[in-house]
């Protein structure tokens, strides 16, 4: 059952190239079918989300961060009556514009972009790769997805000014998107601040005894879990712990935003997009405990001395084959020497590294930089 202010399928500002209705699967369950089926999806499967696999080849990455993504999100829509065919789209779409090698990937190559004058926005990648890259369809380039999921794509986590984006003005850039794009981030947020917990232990880059006292909300989960299984291995002990802070995080989502819903009365997509702030949030405590999270993940993992050394071969990679592109344009594939003749050779060659798995531009980077 739909909620009234959920986004229905048959109300759908389309695609942009019209294709008769499928006998048995609505637009939306088709973009995510689409999605599933990119090539770009595929690649996911050798980014790196956060490790390379130096640590461990049962760590996330970002096709299993992306899946994660997917699930919880269903599980929150379903509990607030959104539609979860959409979301489950918007989930798996909301990674797929990112470059290899994580964070540090994508700093470097907006680095190297902007030594001449442009940006890298993921976001706007990801735009790129279903409206022109993938090509899999006779009558049009792209996957032709529905407006809302290419919306979303867009506005899933932040807001871009239409004076600055004027090319992005047909996504209604003034007003917030429908409450199945808004829970994106949020879904996004709970899946690596818990997964990134879990393989920080894992890699022993993080204690559990560390975490207890830098996040709040892990410690008192944990605490919880030790009261109840005092016996347990501390590895047991830490997944009880972990299990709970998801738990509190999921339920916190559902029931605040459920509540923001109410008192705003906000009762169709329309008012949803009009309502001068995002309705799905976290409520007030739990929002603190999850910036604490973050912070504590940023200040001990993902900027920990121990992956410096990962994010300095990023950016030397990334840098460096950016460069020899630059200089010699002639050492790119065919199909990207021939797509500069229509755009700046920076932007072609900023293309084709986004699309690149972690392995493949190892290999490029031996080929061509390589001493
Ligand atoms: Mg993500």
């Amino acid at each position: 059952m739909l909620a009234d202010f959920a986004v229905r399928v048959e109300q759908s500002k389309g695609r942009r190239f019209p294709e008769p209705p499928h006998p048995y699967r609505d637009n939306f369950q088709r973009d995510r079918d689409r999605i599933v089926h990119a090539r770009a999806f595929r690649r996911l499967e050798a980014k790196t989300q956060v490790f390379t696999r130096r640590y461990s080849d049962h760590f996330r990455n970002r096709l299993t961060h992306t899946i994660e993504v997917a699930q919880i999100s269903r599980t929150i829509a379903a509990q607030l009556g959104l539609n979860s065919e959409l979301v489950e789209a918007l989930a798996l779409v909301h990674d797929i514009g990112h470059p290899p090698f994580g964070h540090a990937g994508e700093k470097a190559l907006d680095a190297a972009m902007r030594r001449h004058g442009l940006f890298f926005d993921h976001n706007l990648h990801a735009l790129r790769i279903v409206e022109d890259f993938e090509l899999r369809y006779a009558a049009f380039r792209g996957l032709n997805l529905t407006f809302e999921v290419r919306e979303g794509i867009i506005k899933h986590s932040h807001d871009y000014d239409v004076n600055e984006h004027p090319e992005l003005a047909e996504y209604l850039l003034e007003l917030r998107p429908p409450l199945e794009s808004q829970l994106i981030d949020l879904t996004d947020e709970i899946a690596y601040g818990t997964a990134d917990l879990d393989d920080g232990r894992e890699a022993h880059l993080l204690s559990v005894e560390q975490i207890a006292e830098g996040s709040q909300i892990f410690a008192s989960s944990f605490s919880k879990a030790r009261e109840l299984y005092p016996d347990a291995p501390q590895r047991l002990q830490f997944n009880e712990g972990l299990k709970r802070v998801f738990d509190r995080l999921v339920s916190d989502l559902i029931d605040n935003t459920r509540a923001r819903v109410a008192a705003a009365d906000v009762h169709s997509v329309e008012d949803v997009r009009r309502y001068p702030e995002r309705l799905a949030a976290f409520s007030p405590d739990v929002e603190d405990q999850r910036r604490q999270l973050k912070d504590f993940l940023y200040e001990n993992l993902y900027f920990s001395a121990a992956l410096e050394g990962e994010k300095e071969d990023a950016e030397r990679i990334v840098g460096e084959l950016f460069n020899h592109w630059m200089e010699k344009p002639e050492d790119l594939p065919r199909s990207y020497r021939e797509k500069s003749a229509h755009e700046s050779l920076p932007r072609v060659i900023c293309d084709y590294i986004a699309g690149m798995t972690d392995p493949f531009i190892y290999e490029q980077y031996e080929k061509y930089c390589g001493a």
